[in-house]
């Protein structure tokens, strides 16, 4: 903890990739290390395109359910922390796996959303894309003024990344000094690849996690806790 904090007050480039743990203390649940969330369904079984052409409104109740859940959220001391060291760092990226938008509401300005906002919506047809803040929705599945039905703006597991998202979150990497690693269970690629691109390029690699992922042995310094209590002593 000491050395990664001299660490992060002598860093000129910080790149930060935060998963589903860093709102967790939010009350956002994550995907792995819970059960019993949903009904009987696996989220990895159902935030697929083949699930939601299978099941439109199966896929979009618990996208709806998702989506109320984190309009009642508000950003944790994590988040909080996050956005305060974007503030001392020269050049400072957050990347981030979260669809819930918890980074921006915290204050956090240069945020890199791989997979996209749950608050989107993208017609299957036109492919008009649009915010949509409304929990519960009145209609599932929701549809387009064109008739077609509306999708989640978020990546689906064998979906693509949003190109130019990916390119900055990979230039923002190779260019760190440090990099974090926060609440992220590092098994969802390509986001987990950054991992190994900042370590080619000589950054220190920070782990903050509750729990050991597959990469915790791998990395500078593996720092066990809740990010909520770690960030914050981190900076502090
Ligand atoms: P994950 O659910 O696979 O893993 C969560 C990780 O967070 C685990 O390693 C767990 O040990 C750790 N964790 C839990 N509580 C923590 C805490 N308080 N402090 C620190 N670490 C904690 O999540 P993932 O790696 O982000 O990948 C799953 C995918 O799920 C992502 O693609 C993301 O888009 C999506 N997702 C997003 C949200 C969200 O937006 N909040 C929530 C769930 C899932
Ligand atoms: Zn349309």
């Amino acid at each position: 903890m000491h050395a990664v904090r001299e660490w992060l007050k002598h860093a000129r480039s910080v790149a930060v990739l935060t998963g589903a743990g860093v709102s967790a203390e939010s009350g956002v649940p994550t995907f792995r290390g819970n059960n019993g969330l949903w009904k009987r369904y696996r989220p990895e079984d159902l935030a697929t395109p083949d699930a939601f052409a299978r099941d439109p409104k199966l896929v979009w109740e618990w996208y709806d359910w998702r989506r109320s859940l984190i309009a009642q959220a508000k950003p944790n001391e994590g988040h909080y922390a996050l956005a305060e060291l974007e503030k001392r760092v020269p050049s400072f990226s957050l990347i981030t796996q979260n669809v819930d938008g918890l980074h921006e509401l915290s204050g956090s300005r240069n945020v890199l959303n791989l997979h996209g906002s749950i608050w989107k919506v993208r017609c299957t047809g036109c492919e008009r894309e649009s915010v949509d803040r409304q929990t519960p929705l009145p209609e599932i599945p929701p549809k387009c003024e064109c008739g077609a039905l509306l999708r989640p703006g978020v990546v689906w597991f064998g979906e693509a990344l949003p190109p130019r998202i990916w390119q900055d979150a990979e230039t923002a990497t190779r260019s760190a000094d440090i990099f974090l690693l926060v609440g992220t269970s590092a098994i969802v690629y390509p986001a987990a690849g950054l991992v190994q691109i900042a370590k080619a390029s000589g950054a220190r690699v920070v782990e903050i996690n509750i729990a050991e992922t597959v990469l915790s042995d791998r990395i500078d310094e593996f720092l066990q806790g809740r990010s909520g209590e770690l960030l914050p002593q981190l900076i502090a």
